[in-house]
């Protein structure tokens, strides 16, 4: 299936986080709207940022291009008010899908959060690609608390075609 990628401009990158995040996290951060990754079990596919859509879950991508500039704004105001800032990285997609290997938000955010940190950052993802940002990570660790979650649903192949039939990393 082909994926539908475009650039937008975005009013905030912070949310302030609610439910099930409401354990110790301040805010999620999502770098990109939508997920090519596309597993079958996702609940975003539920959430109202899909059900509007008339293409599939896992076949179009929003790039936030500004997503570092909003982060520093958005820090900066907060660290003023004296606010916490403990930061879920993603709640509604994956900060290391397939585009992230040319967009490079990700990567940017955490290049500002190297100057400017989070009290503390937990990155979700499933895909090998964080390894390429380790040089940054391993700098921003001596700077906040930092935790690499990794989804692993299964080591057969099999398996993991019918939970995540596209198999893009
Ligand atoms: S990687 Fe995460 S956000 Fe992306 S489709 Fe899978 S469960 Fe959803």
């Amino acid at each position: 299936m082909p994926i539908e990628i475009k650039d937008i401009v975005s009013k905030k990158i912070l949310s302030e986080v609610k439910g099930y995040l409401d354990i110790g996290f301040t805010h999620s951060l999502n770098p990109y709207t939508g997920c090519a990754f596309a597993c079958e079990y996702c609940y975003v596919r539920e959430m109202p940022i899909q059900k509007f859509k008339d293409i599939p879950w896992g076949s179009w991508v929003d790039v936030k291009k500004n997503a570092a500039e909003n982060y520093l704004k958005e820090v900066s105001l907060l660290r003023r008010k004296n606010k916490p800032i403990s930061i879920f990285m993603s709640s509604a997609t994956d900060p290391y899908q397939p585009v992230e290997q040319r967009a490079s938000i990700t990567r940017s955010l955490l290049e500002e959060m190297d100057k400017n940190p989070p009290d503390s950052l937990q990155i979700q993802t499933r895909s090998p690609l964080v390894a390429r940002d380790l040089d940054i990570l391993l700098k921003l660790k001596e700077k906040c608390r930092i935790m690499v979650s990794m989804t692993i649903e299964t080591d057969r192949e099999d398996v993991k075609r019918i939970f995540r039939p596209m198999l893009l990393e």
